[in-house]
């Protein structure tokens, strides 16, 4: 099995919305920043929050990332971790995680042994 036979993005949203902020590393900032033609600081200015130490996707009103509008807009550049969903570190540490995640995102399969989700979490870091 393939990753893309353990999750297909059901295009939701509700991982676009609340859930504590979406991180935003420099790589992420340059290209975003690119892609909706600003610069790198403007777009930290107008478009980042804080969280801690860290920057994330500012949210609207709606409690939605500043950037979903009935889809991802920033969807070639979207951040790392946007891209990375859900074949994430954490699931390697805790397979439970897994199920978690799938509680928030009908697009994760729950009906496939965990040797397999873990080899395809491995597959997609690896990249
Ligand atoms: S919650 Fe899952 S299915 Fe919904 S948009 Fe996010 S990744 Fe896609
Ligand atoms: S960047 Fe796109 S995929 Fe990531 S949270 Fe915002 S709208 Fe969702």
């Amino acid at each position: 099995m393939k990753p893309s036979d353990i999750f297909k993005c059901a295009k939701c949203g509700d991982c676009c919305k609340g859930y504590g902020g979406t991180y935003v590393t420099a790589k992420d900032i340059k290209a975003i920043a690119a892609y909706i033609k600003t610069d790198p600081e403007s777009f930290v200015d107008n478009y980042c929050s804080r969280s801690g130490s860290r920057l994330v996707l500012a949210q609207g009103e709606n409690g939605y990332c500043i950037f979903w509008d009935g889809l991802c807009t920033i969807h070639p550049v979207k951040p790392h971790m946007c891209k990375q969903w859900p074949f994430i570190e954490s699931v390697l540490v805790d397979m439970n995680n897994w199920d978690i995640m799938a509680n928030q995102c009908p697009g994760i399969r729950t009906d496939v042994p965990d040797s397999i989700v873990l080899e395809c979490v491995k597959k997609e870091l690896s990249k």
